[in-house]
């Protein structure tokens, strides 16, 4: 299935803290279920990483890396990110916006009196949790909700209390805001994950803190020596036992088929089977199923630009959609608006980055030391490079010396600079709707560089390029391998951007 077809699907949200590696609890409390999800709804997944600092602010020495386990557990377990969206929270600026924007609105009795609150200063009594960020936590997370407008949040039964939050203050601000009479934001629903009991290995709940975990990334051996190890519900050979209320029980029921499911329960009730032998079969269960996620798991490992491409795409599309809710939410709220980035560029579909499949270096013939005119060496230059996007068969739209045309509609503004002195480029654009920029850079051995900046760029960074007039001005430096362009608040690097010309497809 297609992102084509996401919009006729109801949407669904949900996400994970990255404080380790994901474990079996995780996994067949919710992942398992996310990945049956994604192909009968929209689905956006993400790492919950701002929720990782509410307890875990003292110690982020391991928090990027851990971001990233998730991912790859994630990955590993099946999510497909041709069919759901997978980002890092943090990547995707538009949540702490609405979380501001609703920590205005939300009465301190609401947050005070969520469960969890209590319950986790308690379960971590060496903690000082008296944090603004801890209290406020489950307001983020209604802000991570609300920000898609999604139908569903599949959740375990013990956070139903949150999705209520969250649906009390998609209430409040509705009442408060409103656009053209109608609310901002729909209630979601709560889709009850079925999560069949896990216990750890100590029999008590499965969980990081405990140490009682069997990790979806453990290798077979340690899958096997950790069950090995379990507590099981038989302390003598001749006791009877319950599979409920052994872990390895549990195992079974979750990983075995049928038959052998039946075989280890009659047998544990009747203490006619051994606790080992129950044992070694659950090992053969569990790693059956493990395998394939692990091997998915460590092949993605080794490619890191893959991670990277996966985590940047997710953002970029998750922006997308939150920033269409934020501009319903700023203009309900009746903030002063800055020229919408609708206004700059037509609303066309996402356009995804593919790394650089057309990177020659383009070089301008000696002929352009003779032309005698800015404009001839422009028209020297966009030859060049007209001869390299042949494939796309651009159009040079009537009247518009640098505006190209895609077979599909799209605009393609072509500008090009000489450098300066500084080492810099300079560019003028005329402020026009843009679909896709192309910037044309050339350096003192005359290689012409090409960024190729796709919508989803132009759209999440216009506000920051600086205008004069008409124009608007941009510089773009090259230091080393690094490409930014400078912009009023920031440099943007750019680099990825080289002679990538997926957004022209
Ligand atoms: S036989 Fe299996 S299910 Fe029963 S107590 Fe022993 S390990 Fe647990």
């Amino acid at each position: 299935m297609t992102n084509q077809h996401a919009h006729s699907r109801p949407r669904v949200l949900s996400g994970m803290r990255p404080t380790g590696k994901l474990h079996l609890g995780n996994y067949v409390g919710a992942l398992q279920n996310w990945v049956k999800l994604q192909d009968s709804h929209e689905c956006f997944f993400f790492v919950a990483d701002w929720h990782a600092l509410t307890t875990d602010y003292d110690d982020t020495s391991r928090l990027a890396d851990n971001t990233l386990e998730v991912v790859l557990d994630y990955l590993g377990a099946g999510l497909d990110p041709e069919k759901c969206t997978i980002f890092v929270q943090s990547h995707v600026l538009q949540h702490a916006e609405l979380h501001v924007l609703f920590s205005m609105i939300t009465p301190l009795g609401w947050l005070e009196r969520v469960p969890s609150y209590k319950e986790q200063q308690q379960q971590m009594p060496n903690k000082d949790l008296h944090m603004y960020g801890f209290l406020g936590y489950p307001l983020l997370q209604a802000a991570d909700i609300l920000i898609y407008r999604p139908r569903f949040v599949p959740v375990g039964e013990d956070q139903a209390s949150h999705v209520e939050l969250t649906r009390e203050v998609a209430r409040r601000f509705n009442k408060f805001y409103s656009l053209k009479g109608q609310p901002v934001f729909p209630e979601p629903e709560t889709l009850l994950t079925p999560s069949p009991k896990l216990l750890g290995t100590d029999k008590r709940k499965m969980s990081k803190s405990y140490g009682n975990t069997i990790l979806l990334s453990d290798d077979a051996a340690k899958v096997e020596e950790k069950i090995k190890n379990s507590v099981t519900d038989r302390p003598k050979l001749t006791d009877r036992g319950d599979p409920n209320r052994c872990p390895v029980g549990n195992l079974h029921q979750i990983f075995s088929d049928p038959e052998r499911l039946a075989y280890i329960t009659r047998g544990c009730t009747t203490a006619t089977i051994t606790c080992m032998e129950c044992k070694a079969l659950a090992v053969q269960s569990v790693n059956a199923h493990l395998d394939p996620i692990r091997e998915r798991r460590r092949r993605l490992a080794q490619q890191p630009e893959k991670l990277k491409e996966i985590t940047q795409h997710g953002a970029e599309k998750a922006a997308q959609a939150a920033e269409k809710s934020m501009v319903a939410v700023r203009e309900a709220i009746g903030m002063l608006r800055l020229p919408s980035e609708k206004e700059m560029f037509s609303s066309q579909k996402a356009l995804w980055l593919s790394n650089g499949s057309d990177s020659l270096p383009l070089r301008v013939p000696d002929s352009i030391a003779e032309a005698n005119s800015d404009e001839e060496r422009w028209e020297i230059r966009s030859n060049v490079w007209l001869q390299k996007v042949k494939q796309y068969s651009l159009t040079r739209l009537k009247d518009k010396r640098r505006v190209f045309i895609t077979r599909k509609g799209k605009k393609v503004g072509v500008y090009d600079a000489s450098k300066s002195d500084s080492g810099e480029w300079v560019f003028g654009l005329k402020d026009q709707p843009l679909n896709v920029l192309v910037l044309l850079a050339q350096d003192e051995e005359r290689y012409l560089h090409d960024y190729v900046l796709p919508q989803v760029f132009l759209q999440k960074h216009w506000r920051q390029f600086d205008r004069t007039g008409g124009t608007v001005d941009i510089h773009l430096r090259k230091i080393g391998d690094a490409t930014s362009l400078l912009l009023k608040q920031s440099n943007l690097p750019i680099q990825q951007y080289e002679s990538d010309y997926s957004a022209l497809q």
